[in-house]
């Protein structure tokens, strides 16, 4: 096994406010983890609800430049930014992989998927375009502007501690928005890093404010209840968001959520089932598991159901499961050990409900937070594994009868994100993706993901969308004027 060398961690530690790298006013500090040996690998500033407010005060005196800075020139910072994610990709997988747990190659793509997000958006920048029209009653023209919707709070999770990142900061700058970005404590390096980058590519001092914090809770509810944050981004859990979601209201502050999925997997008789293994093997392990768009609940249609388990299980079983810092690590641990320990609760629970393992099913004897890779079978339709995000690398299969039965076992969740359906027949395909209440669909392919697209889920899987055209509006407010000339 060839080890890989360590990133050097010069990723900055303190708070980026205004342009300034600084300690937190508390002076506290936390500690980052690395998930695969549980060590501490840096200590961070510990913002609080001070530090907060002064990034908001910092995103504030940024705010109109900002606004009046040239599309052009807005668009070129960001394509710098993306120029310099590319150079560094190598630097900055070996970040993520190091605070995140997850394999080289994961970490990888995710910084090539992240950066994609500062091109496009360099590209939309120039293209916030609004619309003028005569009035139906020929008195006047409606002119409408596209306008920043002012200072942003930015809310992201672990698992993509950059493309979550770059998926809000691409978009907002394009749109001529200042904002605040407050990461999920258990990866603030990325973020960190990120903020410098971004200074780097020629961003102004307090455009861009990097706040990590262990008190979560009052830091961002501090920031909403300030009036001047007009735009809250979060991503990360249900929980977390409904709770965010009140907390706006106070202020009527405006929110894109991009919550949990519980994302079904459906396998008809008549899929390539080459193609369904190749897909599920995507949409199942990319991250280990670890991904809002991973396949939760595999359901496939009687006839084929056995064959398809099998074949997954021999590539399940085939994978090489390690620490990220072993070239050849194909999955890593998981976040954190409380991670890990909840995936064990799920399958003990679904092998408790008559479900049977074919391959793995336990944590590997090895410390760090692992799970084995695991398919089960025979899982009944009512198992709480298929009402909760598993979040881990655990496949569960249950058959189906025919297409009816297919799209409402889908659709019997409260989470309606992404699903992916596996068939050769188009017709099918296209009926079935019409009927799943979820916003996104993979149609034989198990990867929605694409800085292009919009993406975002319906239900309690969140509002708004990320990427794509619409990305940028969630960022812009329409200002109607009534004229008559
Ligand atoms: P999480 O616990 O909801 O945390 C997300 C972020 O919110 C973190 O920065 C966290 O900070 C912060 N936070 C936690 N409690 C808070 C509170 N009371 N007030 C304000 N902020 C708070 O989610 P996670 O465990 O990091 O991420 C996994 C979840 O994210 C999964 O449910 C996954 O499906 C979802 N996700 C969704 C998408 C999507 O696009 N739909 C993408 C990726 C992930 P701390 O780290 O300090 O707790």
């Amino acid at each position: 096994m060839t080890t890989i060398d360590r990133p050097t961690i010069d990723a900055p530690t303190e708070l980026l406010i205004g342009g300034e790298w600084r300690p937190a006013a508390s002076g506290d500090r936390f500690d980052v983890v690395d998930p695969a040996t549980g060590t501490v690998i840096a200590t961070v500033a510990n913002g609080g609800v001070d530090d907060a407010l002064a990034a908001v005060d910092a995103a504030d005196t940024a705010a109109a430049a900002w606004a009046a800075t040239p599309p052009r020139r807005r668009a070129e910072i960001l394509r710098r930014a993306f120029e310099l994610m590319a150079e560094r990709s190598e630097d900055l997988a070996r970040l993520i992989s190091l605070e995140n747990g997850k394999a080289l190659v994961d970490a990888r793509g995710e910084v090539a998927y992240a950066a994609e997000f500062f091109r496009w958006y360099s590209e939309e920048a120039v293209r916030a375009a609004g619309s003028v029209m005569t009035a139906p009653s020929g008195t006047n023209r409606i002119l409408v502007l596209q306008q920043p919707v002012g200072i942003c709070v930015l809310v992201t999770p672990w698992n993509f501690p950059a493309a979550m990142a770059t998926r809000k900061i691409g978009p907002a700058l394009a749109a001529g928005c200042t904002v605040v970005l407050k990461p999920a404590s258990d990866t603030p390096l990325t973020a960190l890093a990120m903020g410098s980058l971004l200074h780097e590519a020629g961003v102004p001092d307090g455009v861009v404010n990097v706040v990590p914090s262990r008190s979560s809770g009052a830091v961002v509810s501090a920031m909403l209840h300030d009036p001047r944050v007009r735009k809250l981004s979060f991503t990360g859990s249900t929980e977390v968001g409904r709770i965010l979601l009140a907390e706006a209201a106070d202020q009527v502050v405006n929110t894109s959520m991009e919550l949990g999925g519980n994302a079904p997997f459906l396998v008809f008789a008549d899929a390539d089932v080459d193609a369904a293994v190749d897909g599920a093997m995507v949409a199942k392990m990319r991250n280990a598991g670890e991904a809002c768009t991973a396949a939760n609940r595999f359901y496939v249609e009687a006839a084929v159901a056995d064959e398809f388990a099998r074949r997954l299980a021999e590539r399940m079983s085939a994978l090489v499961v390690g620490p990220a810092s072993e070239e050849g690590t194909q999955v890593g641990p998981l976040i954190n050990e409380e991670a890990a320990a909840k995936v064990d609760a799920l399958v003990s629970g679904a092998v408790a409900d008559g479900a049977r393992a074919v391959v793995g099913g336990r944590r590997p004897s090895r410390s760090g937070f692992y799970f084995e890779p695991t398919v089960l079978v025979d899982v009944p339709s009512g198992s709480g594994i298929l009402r909760e995000e598993i979040f881990g690398p655990v496949a569960p299969i249950v058959t189906f009868v025919d297409e009816q039965d297919a799209v409402a076992l889908a659709n019997g969740s409260e989470y309606g994100l992404v699903a992916y359906v596996y068939t050769r027949d188009l017709a099918r395909g296209l009926r079935v993706s019409e009927a799943l209440d979820f916003g996104m669909v993979g149609l034989n392919r198990g990867l929605v993901s694409d800085p292009a697209a919009p993406f975002g889920g319906v239900k309690q899987s969140g509002i708004g969308r990320e990427g794509g055209h619409e990305g940028v509006l969630d960022y812009l407010e329409s200002k109607y004027v009534a004229v008559q000339w």
